[in-house]
């Protein structure tokens, strides 16, 4: 009998358990405590740059957050990278704000400078300056931080950056999720590392931190009675899942090259094939959450797609453009074409780190067939 095998499924690390018991024998079941304050700590360790670390329960949380905190509000424009998940899009709309979508590069396959800087003078002709720019390391590849923070600067627009795919990934040296005004990571179960639902927001400082908090804990006022000022959200990690969290980062590193492996396995054999890779550029370092593979044609990968589903494998189409999504229609758009060619011909494969290489050598056995 076979089993399904999986575009990404959890792979728990061993540890996870014991900090799960010590929430339970410490009784702090709530979205506060010990594991969460460790699991922070945790992180901003491995991600250096002297960064303030909150954990909430998504990443969408930590991308609406991060609106907020960077005051958008209802009728603002946003620019967003099209090519991404609709998450990253989603939270601009909590606002009431306006998104503003600009398509890829071909070197990363994430936000094209080019079309970046076209739609921020344009914008700015139009009478509205963009309040932020929602940049997304896709699938693990870095967007082109440097020409990015350069436009940032030059037109004094904040960067939100879109890390929820990319723990681990890097540039020069430089961990993802630290280039932004803000940066943003999920642990949904999908991700590299999961706490099952979970993510965080990465402050400059411990004041922008502090006041991510107080947002995320319904933005209580400092007094014995329950007062607010403040709009408030429950965005808070819990500490239970904050213990898997902990367990699930000492194993990163070893997520990270089984899911390199996974990349090199396929290109290894199907570089015979007709299929395109998404190289690094110099000075990148992917964490490789997802390999992806460009076929000839929008038939061929349906035909894949399909024949691999027959299989029982689950392979994915990538991520459908937001300027193309229904319910986006009517949002302004930078535009070239690289989005929507890569959705056309683009497939991602079977990529956890728990993988076994008999299921990958299966799947190009099948890959060969094409
Ligand atoms: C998963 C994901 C998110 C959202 O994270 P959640 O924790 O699922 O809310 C945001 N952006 C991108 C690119 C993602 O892949």
């Amino acid at each position: 009998m076979s089993t399904k095998i999986w575009l990404s499924s959890p792979h728990m690390g061993g540890g996870e358990l014991k900090y799960i018991h010590e929430a339970f024998n410490t009784n702090w079941i709530a979205p506060l405590g010990p594991n969460v304050n460790a699991f922070e700590a945790a992180l901003q360790a491995y991600v250096g740059e002297k960064k303030e670390i909150a954990a909430l329960s998504s990443g969408t949380a930590a991308i609406h957050l991060a609106l907020i905190l960077l005051g958008v509000t209802i009728g603002d424009e946003v620019i967003c990278q099209s090519f991404t998940f609709s998450a990253s899009v989603n939270p601009i709309l909590y606002q009431g704000a306006t998104p503003v979508f600009v398509d890829s590069e071909l070197e990363t396959w994430n936000i094209c400078p080019q079309q970046l800087e076209i739609a921020i003078k344009d914008r700015i002709k139009k009478g509205k300056k963009p309040k932020a720019i929602i940049a997304v390391h896709l699938y693990g590849m870095p967007y082109n931080v440097i020409k990015v923070k350069e436009l940032s600067i030059k037109y004094n627009i904040p960067v939100i950056e879109d890390s929820a795919e990319a723990l681990g990934s890097k540039v020069n040296g430089q961990q993802c999720g630290t280039f932004g005004d803000l940066g943003i990571f999920s642990f949904n179960g999908n991700k590299i590392i999961t706490t099952s639902g979970g993510g965080a927001l990465v402050c400059n400082d411990a004041a922008t931190k502090q006041q991510a908090v107080f947002l995320a804990t319904q933005a209580r006022d400092e007094a014995p009675h329950y007062q607010h000022s403040q709009l408030g959200y429950n965005y808070r990690l819990s500490n239970v899942l904050a213990g898997i969290g902990r367990g699930q980062l000492e194993v990163l590193q070893d997520r990270i090259d089984a899911r390199r492996a996974n990349f090199e396995y396929y290109k290894l054999h199907l570089k015979a094939q007709n299929f395109q890779f998404l190289e690094e550029p110099a000075g990148y370092f992917s964490n490789r959450w997802l390999t992806c593979i460009l076929t000839p044609s929008f038939q061929m990968r349906e035909k894949i797609r399909v024949h691999l589903q027959t299989l029982d494998i689950e392979s994915r189409p990538l991520w459908k453009p937001m300027h193309t999504q229904p319910i986006f229609l009517k949002y302004p758009r930078y535009v070239n074409g690289v989005s929507e060619k890569l959705f056309e011909i683009g497939l991602c494969l079977p990529s956890g780190s728990n993988n076994t290489e008999n299921e990958l050598d299966s799947i190009v056995g099948v890959l060969k067939g094409f």
